[in-house]
């Protein structure tokens, strides 16, 4: 299989695999135990959340694990929000993960107020968004840094230092950019960034919240006082050590992937500029070096790839979370994609591991599925 879907998630990198294998049966202890086992766990556990932590440029003491990307969104919105001590308004971005939209539509039914941030058609929030922060004075504000199917790269300087002149809380959904672009959270400015170990050639099921000292959060899960009393439940210490260990690769081969992975996309969408029909999404905005979103006239996203699929070609018609629910396509629609359009769009997301050799695969495997739509694709008018 040609695996070209790793924005949906990543293979296990071996050496993570290596490096958790000790803690499912040798050193299984809790880390809340008191003995020597149980401070063996402690050790590897905090060792995590010192390699996580500088992955972002964070203090280990701000990384509270999760359950993944989901949860951190959930724990970020309903904890900041039930914090404060009255409702009022919260905006988040028009394009944010569904975790994220259903978070908030949580606090819509305690009262809060949301407003979604407009983007332009380059899925990027736009002056008015930024004048809707000024008038109406959010308590809380929501934005992915970058987006799971388009790749596109929210600039956030402004729209912080926007959230700072009216006192808004800021989080921000770095899931999909931890791992491929540098990601600072000091430097960012934010209150709390969600990230997820299963984008970065980690474990599925673990990610964090990285939090800002001061944040008062209020936990969405009680009983015992892990993760610094922001997180019940005993930690999944396999799983955060695999997530530190990838997080460890992540940073020292940050540079070397980036720039690989930003020439192998140059080669896919200079293949994909000879194929008649094909448009690229956002393709002037600053994107993920390894994301490309496409429109192909005269073929859904989901019968493309089936028929990819077939081909043992695996690529995503949009976000892997919104796999299964028909309808148009909520991050294209936001960004003004008409909605038959919208329908007719494939994600490619590569992987470190991804070869020229398998870009050239793809841009064959896609040329001769395409070419029995060619006559419907040369009438086709691009608006
Ligand atoms: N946010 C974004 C931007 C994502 O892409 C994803 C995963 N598709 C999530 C949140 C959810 O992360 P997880 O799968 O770890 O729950």
């Amino acid at each position: 299989m040609l695996y070209l879907d790793c924005n949906a998630t990543t293979p296990l990198d071996p050496r993570v695999m290596q490096a958790m294998e000790p803690y499912w049966i040798e050193q299984s202890a809790n880390p809340s135990s008191s003995h020597r086992s149980g401070r063996a766990a402690r050790a590897a556990l905090e060792r995590a959340r010192e390699e996580v932590a500088e992955l972002v440029h964070a203090p280990a003491k701000q990384v509270i694990f999760t359950s993944g990307g989901t949860e951190a969104n959930h724990l970020a919105i309903q904890g900041m929000a039930q914090s404060m001590t009255e409702v009022g308004w919260m905006a988040v971005g028009a394009t944010e993960h569904p975790s994220l939209h259903a978070a908030v539509q949580m606090m819509e039914r305690q009262g809060w107020q949301a407003h979604t941030l407009e983007v332009d058609h380059n899925g990027v929030i736009t002056e008015g968004s930024l004048q809707w922060v000024h008038q109406y004075r959010p308590q809380l504000i929501s934005l992915m840094l970058a987006n799971n199917e388009t790749g596109v790269i929210q600039p956030l300087q402004e729209l912080v230092a926007t959230a700072r002149e009216v006192g808004a809380k800021v989080h921000v959904d770095a899931t999909q950019a931890a791992g491929k672009i540098e990601v600072n959270f000091n430097a960012l400015g934010v209150d709390c960034m969600t990230i997820s170990a299963h984008k970065l050639y980690g474990p599925k099921g673990v990610g964090a919240l990285v939090v800002s000292p001061s944040l008062s959060l209020t936990p969405q899960l009680g009983g015992g006082g892990q993760e610094l009393r922001r997180r019940a439940g005993t930690e999944n210490v396999p799983a955060i050590v695999g997530f530190g260990v990838a997080a460890a690769i992540a940073s020292s081969e940050l540079e070397k992937v980036r720039h690989q992975l930003q020439e192998m996309r140059q080669q896919l969408e200079q293949g994909l500029q000879q194929i008649q029909g094909v448009e690229i999404v956002a393709q002037e905005a600053e994107r993920l070096p390894n994301t490309v979103m496409l429109l192909v006239a005269g073929m859904e996203g989901e019968t493309l790839l089936m028929q990819l699929d077939q081909k043992g070609v695996a690529v995503s018609s949009g976000s892997a979370c919104q796999a299964g629910k028909s309808g148009p396509n909520p991050v294209l629609r936001a960004m003004g994609v008409d909605e038959q359009m919208g329908r007719n769009a494939i994600r490619i997301s590569l992987c470190r591991h991804t070869t020229e050799e398998q870009i050239e695969q793809f841009l064959m495997t896609l040329k001769e599925t395409l070419a029995p739509q060619s006559a419907v694709m040369r009438q086709a008018v691009w608006g």
